[in-house]
């Protein structure tokens, strides 16, 4: 296969540039084409690095908590943080850059670039391009991080949940550099920007929270409180929250469309992602903005982007049409 039909079938089947349908695509037909043999020893490190300052946040906040160092400002700040940022991931990073849900403008695709890099989950580009892949190999060789390919049996089986959940962070992670599955992203000088500065933006997502509380109380200690609990516990939180995402909803949960791979809807990582833990649903339908697609499945990213469409600054909306939600759907599911 040459290497442009590679990108053409990728594209696709991650939902970049073909209809808003997947259905049940087999991945085993791709070739398992990657830039690198294996992740660089660079990466390895600063990814380690990244999961170990989440817990070293916890463990300091368990101190200071000590000593009656958690306040209401504290957990105004975790949950206004975690909800702009998070949203960085599932609305901007997930939908807008990985699937091309909808369109918006260069301000409001910075904005979002740079909101998801401040989940310390890794520039735009190399999120983009590792999630690209893991839809066009879904649990098939070459998925970055699948946990069902571990083999059989109970070992391999908690082996392939960990590797899913942060072990495929320090293995599989980055390998595609985009040159495979986000060239559209590499070719954007502004996203490219934002890659490069990546750095100040994990400084600003821990350093906005002291900054914010130091000038509503004056106080250095409650900046220092605000650091640790709306900066490192908040990034900790949603980024096991997302992981679950890869881990648990390829394990545990409703498969109610047939998409060739073993993704589910679980409401309780769906709830943690604002509802990104419809998880079979994107699957079965990338382009899709909205991964609630039953009316009883609530879909807040959705309803953001409905919400940036009325205010003018998301346009061309995609959406499956009930003929392609019938489809693929399965009988046998509720
Ligand atoms: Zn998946
Ligand atoms: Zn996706």
């Amino acid at each position: 296969m040459t290497p442009e039909a590679i990108v053409a079938n990728a594209s696709v089947d991650a939902g970049v540039d073909g209809d808003v349908e997947r259905g049940a695509t087999n991945p085993a037909t791709l070739d398992v084409a990657t830039v690198r043999e294996k992740t660089s020893l660079a990466s390895r490190i600063i990814t380690s690095v990244a999961l170990i300052a989440p817990v070293v946040g916890v463990l300091s906040a368990a101190r200071l908590l000590w000593g009656v160092a958690l306040h209401p400002l504290d957990l105004y700040l975790f949950a206004i943080f975690y909800f702009i940022t998070g949203l960085g991931i599932t609305v901007g990073y997930h939908r807008l850059f990985t699937h091309k849900a909808f369109r918006a403008s260069q301000p409001v695709r910075a904005i979002f670039a740079i909101l998801g890099a401040m989940t310390l989950q890794g520039p735009v580009t190399q999120w983009v391009t590792d999630h690209r892949k893991h839809h066009a190999r879904s649990d098939a060789e070459g998925d970055p991080h699948s946990p069902n390919l571990a083999g059989p049996g109970y070992f391999h089986h908690v082996y392939g949940f960990f590797h899913a959940h942060v072990g495929w962070l320090i293995s599989t992670k980055g390998m595609e550099r985009g040159m495979l599955y986000g060239r559209d992203l590499f070719d954007d000088p502004m996203i490219r920007f934002i890659d490069r500065a990546y750095f100040a933006w994990v400084a600003l997502s821990i350093g906005l929270p002291y900054l914010i509380a130091y000038a509503i109380t004056g106080s250095n200690a409650r900046g220092i409180e605000a650091l640790v609990w709306a900066g490192l516990v908040r990034i900790f939180c949603f980024q096991h929250a997302t992981f679950s995402v890869n881990s648990v909803c390829h394990t545990w949960g409703k498969s109610p469309y047939v998409t060739g791979d073993k993704s589910t809807n679980n409401v309780i990582v769906a709830m943690l992602t604002f509802w990104e833990g419809w998880h079979n649903n994107p699957h079965a339908f990338p382009r899709s903005a909205r991964h609630g697609l039953r009316t009883a499945q609530l879909d807040i990213s959705y309803l953001v982007i409905t919400l940036l469409t009325k205010i003018q600054l998301a346009s061309e909306v995609r959406l499956p049409t009930d003929q392609q939600l019938a489809r693929i759907a399965r009988t046998d599911s509720d």
